[in-house]
């Protein structure tokens, strides 16, 4: 959305949620949350799961809905900064890149960054020697700016239909993603595959367990497009469910602003017993 763009409220249909890791329908109400001014939500329950103890968001739109609204209202293209991510942005992404960097990834692989944005990520892999490179974002603005800034391919779609994107993939990313999308297991069942035999899977979410040790926390996590409130055992958890085991994992701390953090957590992982 540019500067200064009102936000029309779309029509949506709000419901309850099956819980995205284990699709037990028991919950405990934990925290009601109100927006005003958004297009996408009036509020929702956060929740959590009686079975599995994963945290999200309940009585929201359907996955149409949020479909929707990041084709309509992205505002992952900067268009206020000329396309170009934060500096603390940028900062993550080195950090990422060094995570994947330490892995036995194959620097020729074919590496999908879905949800990429801009590109920026795939731009610090390239720095660090990755060559065949593509993203995919539901906003066609983001592949303009991406082919601008890093000459990087963008295709224009979802997680759930992949756009143009065809073949498969020795990497796909999910970095920033799963925390927005309400059909948790649909998405990544779909992602997983187009995985090559062998091929990882990397995530990157806020990291519930880490909001206590951030200032501005937790508040800033419940927000209109975060709704899964996920944690490195929750995201094992929903993993292992699509039949894939961790390699590894990191949690940190990123900057934000001048005074506000965000605790990420972030994993590896490949089809369990698939060896490679
Ligand atoms: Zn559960």
């Amino acid at each position: 959305m540019k500067p200064g763009q009102r936000q029309k409220r779309l029509r949506l249909s709000e419901s309850h949620r099956k819980c995205p890791i284990c699709q037990s329908s028991g919950r405990r109400l934990i925290f009601k949350q109100y927006f005003m001014g958004s297009a996408l939500l009036t509020g929702y329950h956060v929740v959590t799961c009686n079975h599995c103890g994963a945290a999200y968001a309940d009585l929201i739109p359907q996955q149409s809905d949020f479909n929707r609204y990041y084709r309509q209202f992205s505002k992952y293209e900067y268009s206020h900064h000329n396309g170009q991510v934060s500096a603390s942005d940028m900062r993550t992404f080195e950090r990422l890149a060094n995570f994947i960097c330490k892995s036995d990834i194959d620097r020729n692989g074919a590496i999908l960054d879905v949800g990429c944005a801009t590109g920026a990520f795939l731009h610090v892999l390239g720095r660090h020697g990755f060559k065949n490179l593509h993203g995919l974002d539901p906003s066609p603005a983001c592949a303009k700016v991406a082919a601008r800034l890093y000459q990087i391919p963008v295709a224009t779609g979802t997680v759930f239909d992949l756009g143009c994107q065809s073949g498969q993939f020795d990497l796909i990313i999910l970095a920033g993603v799963l925390e927005h999308i309400r059909d948790v297991r649909r998405a990544l069942q779909n992602i997983v595959n187009r995985l090559t035999p062998g091929g990882r899977l990397f995530l990157a979410v806020p990291d519930a367990m880490g909001l206590a040790a951030s200032r501005n926390a937790p508040f800033q996590q419940f927000s209109t497009e975060h709704i899964n409130f996920f944690t490195a055992s929750s995201l094992r958890n929903l993993m292992a469910v699509v039949g894939f085991e961790q390699l590894a994992h990191l949690r940190f701390m990123r900057k934000q602003g001048i005074k506000t953090t965000e605790p990420i957590v972030c994993g590896l992982y490949r089809q369990a017993g698939g060896g490679g």
